[in-house]
C-alpha cells in the first residue's frame, strides 16, 4: 500500500463507485452539477442539440493525489475500501 492508506473515505467512494450528481444549476446551455458526497463540481455546456461541448471539473482541496487525478490511485482506494467492507466502515445503502 501507499500513501493512500490517509486518503478521505468519502473521496474513496467517489473513486471507486462514481460521483452522486445532484443539480446545482440549468441555465441557458450550461448545467452545473455538485457530488454530494465529496463535492466536487462539474459544469458542461451544452450544444443546442444537448450534447455535452464542454467538461470541467472543479475538485474539493485533497481530492486529487499529489495534484493530479491519478488513475491508479482508484485502484489503491478501492483495495483499502474492500478490506474496510468487512470491518462496517464504509458507508451502505438503507434498506
Ligand atoms: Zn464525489
Amino acid at each position: 500500500m501507499t500513501g493512500l492508506s490517509e486518503y478521505p473515505l468519502r473521496f474513496a467512494a467517489c473513486r471507486d463507485l462514481g460521483h452522486a450528481w445532484f443539480y446545482l444549476e440549468w441555465r441557458n446551455g450550461t448545467r452545473a452539477v455538485r457530488c454530494q458526497q465529496c463535492h466536487t463540481e462539474r459544469k458542461d455546456t451544452l450544444s443546442s442539440a444537448f450534447r455535452v461541448m464542454k467538461r470541467r471539473y472543479n475538485y474539493p482541496k485533497g481530492y486529487t493525489v499529489s495534484g493530479q487525478l491519478r488513475i491508479e490511485a482508484a485502484l489503491e482506494v478501492r483495495a483499502r475500501l474492500a478490506r474496510l467492507a468487512k470491518t462496517q466502515h464504509i458507508r451502505w445503502a438503507v434498506a
